[in-house]
C-alpha cells in the first residue's frame, strides 16, 4: 500500500482537552497543525471526567479570545468540609465575585471539537493507528501512522504529545532521558456518575468509615467518589452498597437511592516526568504529570502547559524565535511541581481525616487541625482559595 506523504508545522498526537486546546490555539494564531487521535470522535465525545474550570484557565480563555465560545457560566465557588456530617463551607472566591467557569471536560472538549472543526476547519484525524514517531538527529522529525484510507507519513517542525499516560510519545523517548518521580498513596477511588444533582454545594466528606465527595455534573447528575480499596472492582460495590456508604460516610439517612449511570475505579497516585521535551518533541498534561483527582487540577495543569506551550510554537513558526520553546520544560515544572503538592495534600488531608485505620489516630487529628486552619486563620484561608483558583 503506497504511503501518502505529507508536510505541516506541528503534529499534536491526542486528541483530549490538551491537544484539542492546543490545535485550537495554534489554528486561531495561524500556525498550520494536525492533531491525530486513536479513538473516534463518538468515543471522544462522551468521555466524562473533570468538572470545573479554575479561574487562572478561565483568565487563558479570555487572553486566547475564546472563553466565551468554550465555557459555560461562572460556578458558586464553595467547598462544604464535612467531618463525620458536620458541615463547613468554605468560600474559594473570599467574598469576591468567582470567576471560575462551570464546564464539565466533556462539555469542553466538544466545545473545542466544534470551534475546531466546524469555525476553524481545523485538521483533527480519528481513528488512528500504529503512531510512530521519528525524532532523531534529522532537522524535522516525521509522524507515521495508518489509519482507514492507509499510510500517512507527516514530516514538521514540532510533535507535541498529548496522548495520556499509556500513549506513545513519551514511549518514544530513549530510555534514561526523563526521571519519573511517582508516590502511589495506597487506596482508590469508586467513581460513580449518578442521577442525582448536588442539591447544596459540592461536599469533599471525610468521616470516620472513610472518604466521600459529591460533585457537580450538570443540572441533572452529580458524580460521587468513594474512597476504596485498590483491588476494587465492580462486583464489590453493587448500588446498593454505593448508597449506604455514601448514607453512611455523609452521616446522613435521608439521602435515597438514585440511577448510578457508571463506575469507574482510579488508584490514587502522583507521577512527574521531567524534562517534558526531548529533541522537537515536548509533552503536555497527563503524559508528563498525574495527580490524584482530590484537587480536582489534572486538566486545569494539562490546560497551563498548553498555554505555555501554545505561546512558544506560535513564536518559533511566525517569528524563527526558540527561546520560548527551549524553555519549555523549565518554565512549566515549577508549576507542576506547586499543583503536585496541591493535590498530594488535599488527598493526605482528606483522606487521613476520615478513617484513622488509614495511618492512625495521630495523623486523623493534625488531619483535622488542617482543616480547622482553613476556616481559622485568614493567611491559610487565602493560601488555599489561591491553589483552588489556580492562581499560586
Ligand atoms: C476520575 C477522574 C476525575 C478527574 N477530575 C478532575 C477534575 O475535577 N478536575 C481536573 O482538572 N482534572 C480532573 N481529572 C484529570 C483530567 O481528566 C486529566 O488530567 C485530563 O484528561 C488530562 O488531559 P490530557 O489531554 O492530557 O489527556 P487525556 O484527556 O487522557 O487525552 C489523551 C488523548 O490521547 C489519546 N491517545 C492515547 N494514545 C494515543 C496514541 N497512541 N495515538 C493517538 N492518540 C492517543 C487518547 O485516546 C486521548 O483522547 C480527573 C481524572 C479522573 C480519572
Amino acid at each position: 500500500m503506497q504511503t501518502i506523504q505529507q508536510d505541516t508545522s506541528v503534529v499534536i498526537i491526542g486528541a483530549g482537552v490538551a491537544g484539542l486546546t492546543l490545535a485550537t490555539f495554534l489554528q486561531k494564531s495561524g500556525v498550520a497543525c494536525v492533531v491525530i487521535e486513536r479513538r473516534e470522535r463518538d468515543y471522544i465525545e462522551v468521555r466524562q471526567r473533570a468538572g470545573v474550570v479554575e479561574a487562572r484557565a478561565v483568565d487563558m480563555f479570555v487572553r486566547w479570545g475564546l472563553a466565551d465560545q468554550l465555557l459555560a457560566g461562572p460556578v458558586a465557588q464553595t467547598i462544604d468540609y464535612r467531618i463525620n456530617g458536620a458541615s463547613r463551607v468554605f468560600d474559594i472566591a473570599l467574598g469576591e465575585e468567582s470567576t471560575s467557569r462551570f464546564c464539565t471536560q466533556q462539555m469542553l472538549v466538544n466545545n473545542l471539537l466544534r470551534e475546531l472543526l466546524d469555525n476553524m476547519h481545523g485538521d483533527v484525524r480519528f481513528g488512528v493507528e500504529d503512531v510512530f514517531i521519528q525524532n532523531d538527529n534529522a532537522s524535522r522529525p516525521t509522524v507515521a501512522y495508518a489509519d482507514a484510507n492507509g499510510m500517512c507519513d507527516i514530516t514538521c517542525d514540532y510533535i507535541v504529545g498529548c496522548d495520556g499516560d499509556r500513549g506513545v510519545s513519551r514511549a518514544s523517548i530513549p530510555e534514561g532521558v526523563l526521571t519519573k518521580y511517582s508516590h502511589e498513596f495506597g487506596y482508590a477511588w469508586l467513581a460513580a456518575l449518578v442521577e442525582a444533582p448536588v442539591t447544596g454545594h459540592p461536599i469533599m466528606g471525610m468521616s470516620d468509615h472513610g472518604f466521600v465527595a459529591q460533585l457537580p455534573r450538570g443540572p441533572q447528575r452529580s458524580r460521587y467518589y468513594l474512597q476504596c480499596a485498590l483491588e476494587d472492582g465492580p462486583g464489590d460495590w453493587p448500588d446498593e452498597r454505593i448508597w449506604g456508604a455514601i448514607r453512611l460516610r455523609l452521616n446522613d439517612e435521608t439521602i435515597t437511592n438514585a440511577t448510578v449511570h457508571d463506575k469507574d475505579f482510579v488508584a490514587l497516585r502522583s507521577v512527574v516526568y521531567a524534562p517534558m521535551q526531548y529533541r522537537k518533541l515536548f509533552l503536555a498534561g497527563d503524559v508528563a504529570h498525574l495527580v490524584p483527582p482530590a484537587g480536582a487540577k489534572g486538566m486545569n495543569m494539562a490546560l497551563y502547559d498548553v498555554d505555555v506551550l501554545a505561546t512558544a510554537l506560535v513564536k518559533a513558526v511566525l517569528e524563527h524565535d526558540e527561546a520560548g520553546l527551549n524553555n519549555y520544560s523549565d518554565t512549566v515544572l515549577p508549576h507542576v511541581w506547586r499543583y503536585e503538592e496541591f493535590s498530594a495534600w488535599m488527598t493526605d488531608t482528606m483522606h487521613d481525616a476520615g478513617d484513622p485505620g488509614q495511618h492512625g489516630g495521630l495523623r486523623q487529628m493534625i488531619a483535622r487541625a488542617r482543616i480547622d486552619a482553613l476556616f481559622e486563620s485568614p493567611g491559610a484561608a487565602r493560601l488555599h482559595a489561591e491553589f483552588q483558583r489556580g492562581t499560586v
